[in-house]
């Protein structure tokens, strides 16, 4: 850190780097380029780091990638020494990691917690940012990286009446930290996505009684979870090069798996049954890989599809609550496929309940009750498991603005554009970790964090080299990466499917296939290239002004 002295004569702090976020992808940020030797500040609004998993500390809350690969593959001492319990780590366990990781490499001096980063505003003359935070302070730097999270801006539903709600209200995405307990209670769940998917079973062992508003039944595979014994962690670290170097490098989703080599309609009908059935049996997300063309062709969706809605029909014993619980109005994998433990025999449960408000909508919420036409569900709590304005939202919540003054919000109004995913045009040296345009939300997390970080880091290490002070995104690049992402989206089922990867869980929100459906390894190659040809499609501009340094 240096200070140089404000127009008000005060000094003001001055870094190279500005981190938002002290998740997953700000930790590792904060790390790398220190190892670099840049002067880094990191700004975290939660009181601790973890991101996502410092927020979402609902009932049920685990993870959907095996935590042997959710986890940071950059230090081998780490991935060694470090015992996941389970085969899909809970919430509570993955925060642990991610405070142990902050220890481990003494974070913690260079994050500022309690602090929102308000505004960012880029200065053309000096080639600098200045940030502003939530305790009023303005800091300085050089370069801002959004390290601000895919899914950690909770979006609150628009209900009639729910100010009004005398009971608690829980959003499954900013829960509390003290323990929750409905034991007694008349619960009602709002929303059936991962994370309603993962809480209702828990919630049923509490609750006296359960209330499930469903308004889009979702596929769900089992995650047969089980403890992972000593022998297997073992066994799997001893393989860990292989499949680190397969996750990032051959993957099209960040995990390491079978490559399916045929379609699903190149087999006969038993041969798929017992496919479907034994990735079924085996759990988790490998459930879509079992043959290569269930993205792309509906007639080959549909068979795994309709394998999933028999397990439903099978599983839940009153017909008419099996036949709401099937999907019906998206193909199989075009919306986030959730991982549960027990979902849909927990309707079976005589203390829960499963409400369509497809057909029949929440008119309100009233004091003590989920009104539906003229029936009032009665509830003591309410959980709102309504998700998140995605990818965007966060960035949104910051008033950016670039050249001429133009803000981010101006630019993305029409949905977001970016080159990579990592820079928009008009706002150089701004750099997005995960942002929308790249394989994020499709891919295994960590395995995409550790992707953007090592190239910004390689990106801002080649520009501190030869004394460049700006970077920014071409239009022309920008534009033609924003046309290969929506037709590489345009050739799979993904835009058939209402998801929160279209934007269209917000209403208002533009339609516009946010994430890089490429794949993982193939996104990579086209980064590592734009790097090895100097940085194609950006421009790097002037010799650095030497920054008056009045202190360190
Ligand atoms: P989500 O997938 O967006 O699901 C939100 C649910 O709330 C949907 O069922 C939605 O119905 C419903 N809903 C929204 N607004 C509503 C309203 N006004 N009235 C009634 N229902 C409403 O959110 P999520 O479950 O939090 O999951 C988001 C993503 O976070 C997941 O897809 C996943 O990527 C991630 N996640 C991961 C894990 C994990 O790793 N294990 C766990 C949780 C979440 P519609 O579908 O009809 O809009």
């Amino acid at each position: 850190m240096s200070a140089s002295p404000n127009h008000s004569g005060k000094a003001t702090e001055s870094y190279d780097v500005v981190v938002v976020g002290a998740g997953f992808a700000g930790m590792y940020m904060l790390h790398k380029l220190r190892g670099q030797g840049f002067s880094v500040r990191v700004y975290e609004q939660g009181d601790g780091v973890g991101g996502t998993w410092y927020w979402n500390r609902y009932p049920g809350a685990r993870c959907d990638v095996e935590s042997m690969q959710y986890s940071y593959s950059f230090s081998d001492e780490l991935q060694q020494e470090w015992d996941w319990s389970e085969r899909y780590a809970p919430q509570p366990e993955i925060l642990k990691y991610a405070n142990h990781v902050a220890d481990r490499f003494n974070l913690r001096p260079d994050i500022q917690f309690s602090t929102r980063v308000e505004r960012a505003a880029f200065n053309e003359t000096t080639n600098l940012w200045s940030v502003t935070l939530s305790d009023g302070k303005t800091v300085t730097a050089k370069f801002v990286v959004l390290a601000t999270g895919c899914l950690s801006n909770a979006r609150m539903p628009e209900i009639r009446g729910l100010a009004g709600f005398k009971g608690k209200v829980y959003h499954t995405g900013h829960w509390p930290h003290e323990t929750v307990d409905f034991t007694g209670q008349r619960v009602g769940v709002i929303g059936t996505g991962s994370s309603g998917i993962q809480s209702v079973p828990v919630i049923a062992e509490q609750a006296s009684h359960l209330t499930v508003f469903q308004r889009t039944a979702n596929f769900s595979i089992p995650a047969h979870n089980a403890v992972l014994t000593e022998e297997e962690r073992q066994a799997f670290r001893a393989k860990y090069p292989e499949v680190r170097h397969f996750a990032r490098v051959e993957s099209r989703n960040g995990i390491y798996a079978e490559v399916p080599d045929r379609g699903a309609l190149d087999d006969g009908d038993n041969e798929r049954r017992s496919k479907y059935e034994a990735r079924w049996n085996h759990g988790g997300l490998t459930f879509m890989s079992v043959y290569n063309n269930l993205a792309l062709d509906k007639i080959a969706n549909d068979t795994a599809a309709d394998f999933v809605r028999e397990k439903i029909a099978e599983i839940v014993a009153d017909p008419e609550t099996a036949r709401l619980l099937q999907p019906n109005n998206h193909p199989i994998g075009t919306k986030r496929i959730c991982i549960d433990t027990e979902y849909f025999s927990t309707f079976n449960r005589p203390n829960v309940t499963l409400v369509d408000i497809k057909s029949n909508p929440i008119e309100e919420i009233t004091t003590n009750a989920v009104r539906i036409g003229v029936k009032d569900y009665e509830v003591d709590a309410l959980v709102l498991a309504t998700g998140f304005d995605a990818m965007t939202g966060s960035v949104a919540k910051i008033d950016i603005s670039g050249r001429h003054g133009q803000t981010l919000n101006q630019k993305w109004a029409e949905g977001p554009r970016t080159y990579l995913g990592l820079m928009s045009e008009g706002f150089p040296n701004l750099f997005v970790i995960t942002g929308p345009g790249s394989p994020s939300v499709l891919s295994n997390m960590m395995v995409s964090i550790e992707q953007h970080v090592d190239w910004i880091t390689d990106c801002v290490t080649h520009m501190r080299e030869r004394h460049l002070a700006a970077m920014e995104a071409t239009k022309d690049a920008e534009d033609k990466w924003v046309a290969h992402v929506n037709e590489v989206a345009d050739s799979t089922l993904y835009p058939q499917a209402n998801s929160w990867y279209m934007g269209a869980n917000v209403p208002g929100k533009p339609r516009i296939f946010m994430p890089y459906i490429g794949g993982v390894g193939p996104y990579r190659q086209i980064c590592d290239d734009v790097a090895a040809k100097g940085y194609e499609g950006f421009v790097m501009t002037g010799a650095e002004q030497p920054r008056k340094v009045a202190a360190s």
